[in-house]
């Protein structure tokens, strides 16, 4: 392609309304343009690499058996009424005003419905049915680009299966092809499980990518592997150091002394030596959390630990039940259930509310005092800690969701009567998985890995053009026509390039564009060289260059992208 026809406006600048780095390069390489909040117009180079990353799900998901699907994005209401999906989106579910339909979040229930008109017994099963279409959700304040639009792109799959192993099989393809398109596209990505949550179903797993833009944070092992979500991750944690012998109980008058910091400010104890209370509402019965020093309650862990329904308490709540506000509540003579987090195993010689405002207590021993106290993995880990499966110690990272992938269940299926007859012809709901990539987050996930100041670096396994190919002065005749005749020559060998072939541009303007742009290879015409009849190779990740001889370039560049 030659820039002189391309529309690629460039900038200088940095957006006003750009904060993160892959938002910041896709406006300024000419990718996309900002049409309104979390809305976006891909331009012609964005939109090749939308079709690339497009190309690699597509033969992935052939290659499992997927079947692509073009379905509508505007809905009926009610059939989102039948799963009772209105609601559960809420807000984020775009409605039209003027007539009963929805803008699809997401294809549950148009598959459902698919499956229950036509798939009539195990004979029509296994199925895998997938798309590539836009999606619309009314997210809340996007500030990160297409990372996260109102509006984007979405591979999604599904699995329609007869019997829970088949379900497990789809999964599992599922879970392998995300690996291979993943890998082909060129990214650092790791696996963590997560939590099925909202969705229902049993077992999911998420495909995340390091990155400070990230909105999940994870615990990461760089030794063995082990990644999971701080909602559910887990570490080795150290043992109580136990005072030897347990001081008796106390009472001490702590005016305005509120959290735990101020506590341990005001009787000139460590963190440590606190323990935090926390009541909650369990199956609406109160019930108080402790945890050491600062740790805050990870919420995720307390629901699994505790199963049925789990809210913080509110402060009118607080004072009938311990009798103080919080701040001044603790575990000695509660009528509450008591629990606490493993790191207060074996404790003593602890400080903590006197369920008494303005008073805490000393001395607490949980072994003497509080027999009845359960102990759970409650904190979020901290990185550094040690990773429960090899030792090593964790990294606690940012990270962006590119997929994730679900084990329905029959939940969909059930809401919109999607049943097959078995072999002896017994009528069961048919058992889907639902998987997701985003692909505009791909794209993105792929600048937020590699760039530097400068601009995008392609990986050479997707970059929209392997070569940029750069005519220092046009005007000269020898260089164009040296770089007119390896242009020719690179398209004849279906080498992708992108030809800087302007003269009206200056040469500063030209390199930095070419940073800016950030194909792999840039192969530079300059009159100095080509007096020596020779062009120069730089490789835009590493900054190397390299002198080439003219009748050398071209085994030299294929050499290079292979
Ligand atoms: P998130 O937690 O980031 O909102 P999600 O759990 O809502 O993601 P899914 O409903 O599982 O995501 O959608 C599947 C995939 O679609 C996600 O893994 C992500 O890559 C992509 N995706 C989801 N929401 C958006 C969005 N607003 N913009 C761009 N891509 C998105
Ligand atoms: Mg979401």
């Amino acid at each position: 392609m030659r820039i002189s026809k391309l529309f690629l406006p460039t900038l200088k600048e940095v957006p006003t309304d750009a904060v993160i780095t892959s938002h910041i390069l896709m406006v300024r390489a000419g990718m996309i343009r900002t049409l309104s909040a979390g809305i976006y117009s891909f331009l012609p180079l964005g939109y090749k690499m939308i079709k690339k990353v497009s190309a690699i799900i597509q033969r992935e998901m052939d290659a499992i058996d997927g079947q692509e699907f073009h379905l509508p994005a505007l809905n009926p209401k009610e059939l989102w009424e039948q799963t009772g999906r209105v609601e559960a989106f809420g807000e984020t579910m775009f409605q039209i005003k003027n007539r009963d339909y929805v803008l699809a979040p997401t294809h549950e229930e148009v598959i459902a419905e698919i499956a229950a008109n036509h798939i009539k017994s195990y004979r029509d099963l296994p199925q895998i049915w997938y798309q590539i279409q836009t999606k619309f959700r009314n997210e809340t304040r996007p500030r990160s680009g297409v990372i996260r639009g109102r509006e984007f792109l979405m591979k999604d799959s599904y699995s329609l299966d007869a019997t829970p192993e088949g379900l497990d099989k789809s999964y599992d393809l599922h879970a392998e092809a995300y690996r291979k398109i993943f890998s082909a596209c060129g990214l650092k990505f790791f696996e963590v499980g997560a939590s099925s949550g909202a969705m229902g179903g049993s077992g999911s797993q998420e495909f995340m990518v390091e990155s400070d833009a990230g909105e999940d944070t994870c615990a990461i092992c760089d030794n063995c592997n082990y990644a999971a979500n701080v909602e559910v991750a887990s570490a080795k944690v150290a043992d109580f150091k136990r005072n030897e012998t347990s001081e008796e109980l106390k009472d001490i008058h702590t005016p305005n002394i509120r959290t735990i910091d101020e506590l341990s400010d005001f009787l000139k104890i460590p963190t440590v030596r606190c323990a935090k209370s926390r009541v909650y509402m369990h199956n609406e019965k109160p019930i108080l959390v402790l945890m050491l020093g600062n740790d805050e309650v990870n919420e995720s862990k307390l629901l699994s630990a505790l199963g049925g329904k789990v809210r913080p308490a509110h402060p009118d709540e607080l004072k009938e039940i311990t009798g103080a506000d919080a701040g001044s509540i603790g575990p000695i003579e509660t009528r509450m259930r008591v629990i606490a987090d493993v790191k207060l195993l074996n404790a003593n010689n602890m400080f903590s509310g006197a369920n008494k405002n303005d008073y805490h207590i000393g001395g607490i021993d949980f072994v003497r005092d509080i027999p009845q106290c359960k102990f759970f993995d409650l904190h979020f880990v901290e990185a550094g800690s040690g990773c429960s499966n090899c030792g090593s110690k964790l990294r606690v990272v940012k990270a962006i969701e590119l997929g994730h992938i679900f084990k329905l269940g029959t939940k969909y299926s059930e809401a919109l009567g999607a049943k097959f007859l078995d072999e002896s012809g017994k009528e069961h709901s048919i058992i889907m998985g639902s998987y997701g990539i985003g692909v505009e987050r791909i794209v993105a996930c792929l600048i937020e890995q590699n760039h530097d100041s400068k601009g995008i670096k392609w990986p050479m396994e997707i970059a929209p053009f392997k070569v940029h190919l750069l005519g220092v002065n046009m005007k000269n005749d020898n260089v164009r026509s040296t770089a007119d005749k390896i242009y020719y020559e690179f398209n004849e060998s279906d080498i992708e390039t992108l030809y800087d072939d302007r003269n009206d541009v200056s040469a500063g303007f030209k390199f930095n564009d070419a940073d800016l742009l950030g194909m792999p290879l840039q192969v530079i015409i300059g009159e100095k060289n080509l007096a020596h009849n020779r062009v120069e190779i730089k490789n835009r990740a590493t900054g190397e260059k390299q002198l080439v001889e003219i009748g050398q370039v071209l085994r030299t560049v294929q050499s290079l992208i292979t």
